[in-house]
């Protein structure tokens, strides 16, 4: 086993991840830029584009795909809403929605040429209903003409498009592996310019719990609704350097057939070390002075050994499918991802990747998310040697956090359920 943490005589600390194995060099004097800065300078927000930045705000809901499901909340509390029709989707405010992407990663007919894989009952049923009405065949129509424009598919312009191809998109629209999970807010509520972003940090700690868990839901339907699916990718992208489409907060949940070579990996290293994820995640941050915050059932440190500076969360205990850990369990999970974000900033680039423990798969592995910074660009050197360099450490990304966890704690923009640092 090679030390995960070195620190050399000049200051510099080489990382080895001890779960990937990944090495990274915090070199001295490279000195971090701020981190937290809007990217451009901002700019007023115009009144009359209120809810239509993109293509994921409220008012442009016909731009997205037919909804799965949405949350929505009224004096009664939450409440999810499942298959609401073309002509019903201003009837309530929707919270959070789970749409198909329109541009699926893999593909209807990846999942049935490949794997003979079927739509669900309920799938079709929603699609059956949704055309149903002039105004969701309308919706549809113009989202089959977008897919089979972006594939260069003959037909696209026809008037009316043909019944065959709109029947076709329908399918691959309405039975989709690759889905999101948008926020209603583009930007915060009553923002006047266009550099006050709506973030998982800005979030209330309770509207990040519904976030998290409609996201568990939607990953534990589509292993559910898919038996070819081996693993469901959750991850979200904030903000353009980090892959995102749009400035509006979104997750990912995309099915796919494979493990991938990472979670193969981790599956053979917990077979011959059952505690491999406690020994080198919780205890060695505590060991190490990395420990950002805890809950009762999840801690949150600095991670070691990622490409970019990374606050990692695990949650403790026996290392369940995410939909089978307990309320508790996943309200700790989500407060703590809620309050490294916060600690971050909306104007850090970042991608939340999350890890879990798939149905098929007979070890115990926690729920883990990682919260990457993207605050430095890949290049020659790392491409060339596969050690990655960046400019904050551990220890810096520690006391960077719970400095801003303090003051979040202060103004009462954490869950009371997060203990800073320890
Ligand atoms: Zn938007």
């Amino acid at each position: 086993m090679i030390e995960p943490l070195t620190r050399l005589p000049d200051g510099t600390v080489k990382q080895v991840n001890p779960i990937t194995g990944t090495k990274v060099w915090t070199l001295p004097g490279r000195a971090a830029r701020p981190l937290g800065q809007p990217m451009h300078h901002p700019l007023p927000i115009d009144p009359a584009d209120h809810d239509s930045h993109c293509a994921f705000c409220a008012a442009r809901k016909r731009e997205t795909t037919p909804e799965i499901a949405r949350l929505v909340r009224d004096d009664a509390g939450w409440r999810e809403v499942r298959g609401v029709l073309a002509d019903d989707l201003d009837e309530t405010v929707a919270e959070f929605r789970l749409i198909p992407n329109l541009f699926e990663i893999l593909s209807y007919d990846y999942w049935h040429l490949a794997h003979g894989w079927e739509p669900t009952e309920a799938s079709r049923a929603r699609r059956t209903a949704y055309l149903a009405s002039a105004g969701g065949r309308a919706h549809v129509t113009a989202l089959a003409r977008i897919r089979m424009r972006a594939r260069g598919a003959e037909g696209a312009d026809a008037e009316p498009l043909a019944h065959d191809d709109l029947e076709r998109e329908a399918v691959g629209l309405f039975a989709g592996n690759h889905q999101v999970v948008v926020a209603r807010r583009h930007h915060l509520d009553g923002a006047t310019d266009d550099s006050q972003l709506a973030g998982s940090g800005t979030l209330t700690p309770e509207e990040h719990w519904q976030y998290t868990d409609l996201t568990i839901r939607a990953m534990r339907d589509l292993y559910r609704d898919n038996d070819c699916a081996r693993y469901v990718s959750v991850f979200q992208n904030w903000l353009a350097p980090a892959g995102a489409s749009f400035d509006h907060l979104h997750k990912q949940v995309v099915a796919i057939d494979e493990l991938g070579t990472q979670k193969e990996d981790e599956i053979a290293l917990v077979r011959d070390e059952p505690d491999v994820f406690a020994r080198w995640g919780a205890r060695y941050a505590a060991e190490q002075g990395l420990v950002v915050a805890r809950t009762e059932h999840a801690v949150a440190f600095a991670g070691v050994g990622h490409r970019y500076p990374a606050l990692v969360v695990h949650v403790t205990g026996p290392g369940a499918c995410p939909w089978d850990l307990t309320d508790e369990q996943r309200r700790d999970f989500s407060d703590l991802v809620h309050a490294c974000h916060a600690a971050t900033g909306v104007h850090v680039p970042s991608n939340e990747e999350w890890h879990h423990r798939p149905p098929g798969v007979d070890v115990p592995m926690p729920l883990r998310a990682v919260l990457k910074w993207r605050i430095s660009t890949l290049a020659g050197f790392e491409g060339g040697t596969k050690i990655y360099v960046n400019t904050i450490s551990p220890w810096d990304v520690r006391d960077r956090a719970v400095a801003r966890l303090r003051e979040l704690a202060r103004a009462g923009a954490l869950s009371d359920r997060v203990t800073i640092g320890r």
